[in-house]
């Protein structure tokens, strides 16, 4: 089986830094995790390149700060209206590289992300007065930070390198934006699309490995890094900012719970569960990743999600009939591979899935796997999978399910599914979670602040806390 489209190795050859484009010395591939080949590739930045991004940055951020949030606005509307017109490109480049089927590509995460950068254009982060007395007058107020790192993982390419960007330039801020090197591609065709609409040096995408994100950590020219991936990637990142006390705003992984209450509507909540914990592919920060089911409904349930599974295709995802694509890469796939091994010694009932995808699929494709019950301390509930695996676990008592849906060290997200809300109220305040869901899950809005308690981060993205995140108080005092 071939890719279905290779792109010439031209196409993304160069980076650009300011209003200069260059070639880097090492070519990156990227590859398609449909077919697990390369399709395309990219500069690969070294240390000299981030030097040249930080200085334009920095020479563009005197420039950009002193913009009202009107003229802002007007260039990030510009902008979104810039990146509608390539949607059917963003979205072919997003499905080749992520591996998302390329309907979801286009609404969940191309017109999402434009919704969202016109969405925080129109906010705006007022200072106010603290006191005005006959004597004082004192005022709160904000000031941008500089230069900005935003570094983004692989699942959702784009939309998470809109929700770092848009606030950070809003505030006034310019910004260097890291894709993760499995997904290069969104992030320089924004680059392109964002040339003659941002001045110079306000963008800045440096695309690399790893070692570039730690080199942006490490670098005093940086003011801030807002980092979104891995529990173990956070803390590297914390370490390294601690340096320069560089602020970090870490978005980081969950292990979150779902809990289906007695009286919940199995025939709305069942679709709802299923794309919850199976969307992109298992491979979302919020996605539900232990299902707690309560023992009336259990097999009711169970039979029903395996059901409604069974009804949902997944492959290459530019064939229109696949509602479900591959893992995105191959340490992603053997992490998962590695996670069903285990419950396969352990001898725990798949109700769906558990084997290997068929010979024919040469890339990262898991099928979607249901674990029947399995123990509170086996790897598929303790660990996140990020990958199309669900543990479907039993329960019967309210303040046990409460006591083990808050057993992780993780602390993202969570949901009540149940008809009596006013309970699920009560259940809710009792999770440990940065945001919990009722009859709902993964719903974000530019209002809502996100953010996770315990591993799964630090600070929050969105809302008004988001934009401030990106600004250094500043509180001015007058005698009078
Ligand atoms: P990752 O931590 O391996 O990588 C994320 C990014 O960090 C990549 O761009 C990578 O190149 C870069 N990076 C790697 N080492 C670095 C270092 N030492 N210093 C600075 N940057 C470095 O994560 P991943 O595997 O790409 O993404 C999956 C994880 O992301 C999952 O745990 C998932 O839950 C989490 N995630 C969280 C959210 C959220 O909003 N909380 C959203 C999406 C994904």
């Amino acid at each position: 089986m071939k890719p279905h489209r290779i792109l010439p190795e031209e196409r993304f050859s160069t980076l650009l830094l300011g209003d200069v484009r260059v070639r880097a010395a090492r070519p990156q591939p990227v590859i398609n995790p449909a077919y697990g080949t390369a399709f395309a590739s990219v500069p690969q930045a070294d240390p000299e390149h981030l030097e040249r991004a930080v200085g334009v940055a920095q020479d563009a951020f005197r420039r950009w700060r002193a913009l009202s949030w009107e003229e802002r606005q007007a260039h990030l509307e510009a902008l979104a209206d810039r990146m509608a017109q390539a949607r059917d490109e963003l979205a072919d480049l997003l499905t080749l590289e992520q591996g998302k089927p390329r309907h979801s590509a286009a609404i969940g995460e191309v017109d999402y992300a434009i919704g969202w950068l016109r969405g925080i254009a129109g906010q705006r982060l007022n200072g106010r007065v603290l006191e005005e007395s006959l004597h004082h007058h004192v005022e709160q107020s904000y000031a941008p930070l500089g230069v900005v790192g935003l570094i983004v993982p692989w699942n959702f390419p784009l939309c998470l390198a809109i929700w770092k960007l848009a606030p950070a330039l809003m505030t006034g801020n310019t910004a260097i934006l890291k894709p993760s090197p499995y997904t290069p591609l969104t992030a320089l065709r924004l680059a392109e699309l964002a040339e003659d609409i941002l001045p110079p040096g306000v963008l800045t995408v440096l695309t690399g490995d790893d070692a570039l994100g730690q080199w942006m950590v490490d670098h005093p020219g940086i003011a801030k890094i807002s980092f979104t991936g891995s529990a173990a990637t956070g803390r590297k990142v914390m370490t390294g900012a601690a340096t320069h006390l560089k602020r970090v705003t870490l978005e980081l992984g969950g292990n979150d719970p779902a809990i289906v209450l007695p009286d919940a509507d199995l025939d709305a909540c069942v679709p709802q569960l299923f794309w919850g914990a199976f969307g992109n592919s298992g491979q979302w920060c919020v996605g539900i990743k232990r299902l707690y089911v309560h023992d009336d409904i259990y097999s009711q349930l169970l039979d029903a999600l395996v059901a409604y599974a069974r009804s949902v295709p997944m492959g290459d995802g530019m064939d229109p009939v696949n509602q479900l694509g591959p893992l995105q890469n191959a340490r992603q796939y053997a992490k998962v591979r590695d996670i069903l091994d285990d419950c396969a010694r352990q001898g725990l009932r798949f109700a769906l899935g558990g084997e290997r995808a068929a010979p024919d699929q040469a890339g990262y494709f898991v099928p979607v796997t249901l674990v029947d019950d399995p123990p509170d301390d086996s790897r598929v509930v303790v660990e996140e999978a990020f990958g199309p695996v669900l543990p479907v676990l039993r329960y019967r008592d309210f303040d046990d399910v409460v006591r083990r849906a808050n057993d992780t060290e993780y602390g993202l997200g969570a949901s009540i599914w149940g008809r009596d809300t006013a309970f699920a109220q009560t259940l809710a305040e009792r999770l440990e979670a940065g945001t919990v869901w009722i009859n709902e899950v993964y719903v974000h809005g530019v209002d809502f602040p996100f953010g996770g308690h315990k591993l799964s981060g630090l600070g929050v993205e969105h809302g008004a806390e988001g934009l401030a995140a990106y600004a250094n108080l500043k509180i001015r005092m007058t005698a009078r």
